[in-house]
């Protein structure tokens, strides 16, 4: 049987190792990993690509492991391990648990099997960015010649144009210090949905000092950390001030609305899912 261009007018590199693709990352390519998203988007009437770049051989792309980085302990995850690999590794479970969390949240166990930690941040809207955002992860890219580190929030500030580079790594610093962290995706229905919001905490206490990581995101938010919220809970009051909280987390970042839900319920829900686990967070330690 002849199969024409036009049945099948996507072609598919499938490098073996990065140099393979010194001149693959151009314009008009797209970079596949899971293709779950793609996917998604093809079916709802977006046009496929030419030519994809798929990350599904290259090794440079695998791996959970434990490396030093200028004295700096991180783990690094490679790009192409997919959402089921990260929440079933023992070493993501003990040392990023809220990873792990935000993984057993993502779809059902089929996408979970397929989609990667790496489609799931390059979406710019994945469950797992809130989590790394907290974890201050770095992300390695390549460009074609060379890999180069940024930092996931600096990355995510970036208007990167989808598949310029390609992710090729994520390191998450080891921190031994006593913390608390937490992951909370509230959806339209308990499992197997898209956030509504999604929230992520990093907290750290000692003598009245709290030292805070929070961030948002789900849903189609552009996920950021809440910079306001975190300097007010910084301040290392005896007392703090909740309402002053409340009012910072819901200003700290933008909102939207859409047939289901008002961007006003998205902050409240937000701001009291924050309040709840930090008073709760501190009402302990004061006990101890
Ligand atoms: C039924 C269903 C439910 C879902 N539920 C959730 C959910 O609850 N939470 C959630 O977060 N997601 C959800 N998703 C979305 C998706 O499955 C995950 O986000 C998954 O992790 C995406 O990974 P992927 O490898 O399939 O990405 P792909 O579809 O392969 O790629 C996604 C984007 O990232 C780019 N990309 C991929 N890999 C790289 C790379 N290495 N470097 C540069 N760019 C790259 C692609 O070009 C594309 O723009 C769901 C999807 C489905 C189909």
């Amino acid at each position: 049987m002849k199969i024409s261009a036009e049945t099948y007018p996507t072609s598919v590199e499938i490098p073996n190792n990065l140099s393979d693709i010194q001149n693959l990352i151009v314009q008009h390519n797209t970079i596949i990993s899971g293709g779950t998203i793609l996917q998604i988007n093809w079916e709802a009437g977006v046009e496929k690509p030419k030519h994809l770049i798929s990350t599904e051989k290259l090794p440079e792309l695998k791996g959970i492991e434990e490396v030093r980085l200028d004295g700096q302990l991180y783990m690094r995850i490679g790009a192409a391990m997919t959402i089921s690999d990260c929440l079933n590794n023992s070493f993501v479970r003990k040392n990023a648990s809220i990873l792990a969390e935000a993984c057993e949240k993502i779809a059902a166990p089929a996408v979970r099997n397929r989609g990667t930690i790496g489609g799931n941040i390059c979406s710019k809207i994945g469950d797992t960015i809130p989590v790394l955002l907290v974890l201050e992860a770095q992300l390695s890219f390549y460009n074609g010649e060379q890999e180069k580190m940024i930092s996931l929030r600096k990355w995510l500030a970036k208007p990167t144009p989808p598949s310029s580079e390609l992710l090729t790594n994520i390191f998450i610093p080891i921190i031994n210090a006593q913390n608390y962290s937490f992951f909370k995706k509230i959806g339209r229905r308990e499992t197997f949905t898209a956030a509504i919001i999604s929230v992520a905490g990093y907290l750290e206490y000692e003598e009245y000092n709290i030292k805070a990581k929070l961030s948002i995101g789900g849903g189609a938010h552009l996920p950021c950390r809440l910079t306001l919220a975190e300097e007010e809970l910084n301040k290392g009051m005896k007392e703090i001030d909740w309402s002053c909280l409340y009012k910072k987390i819901q200003d700290d970042f933008s909102s939207y609305t859409d047939p289901f839900v008002t961007a006003d319920y998205r902050k409240k829900v937000a701001a009291n899912l924050f309040l709840a686990t930090i008073k709760d967070f501190v009402k302990k330690q004061r006990k101890e």
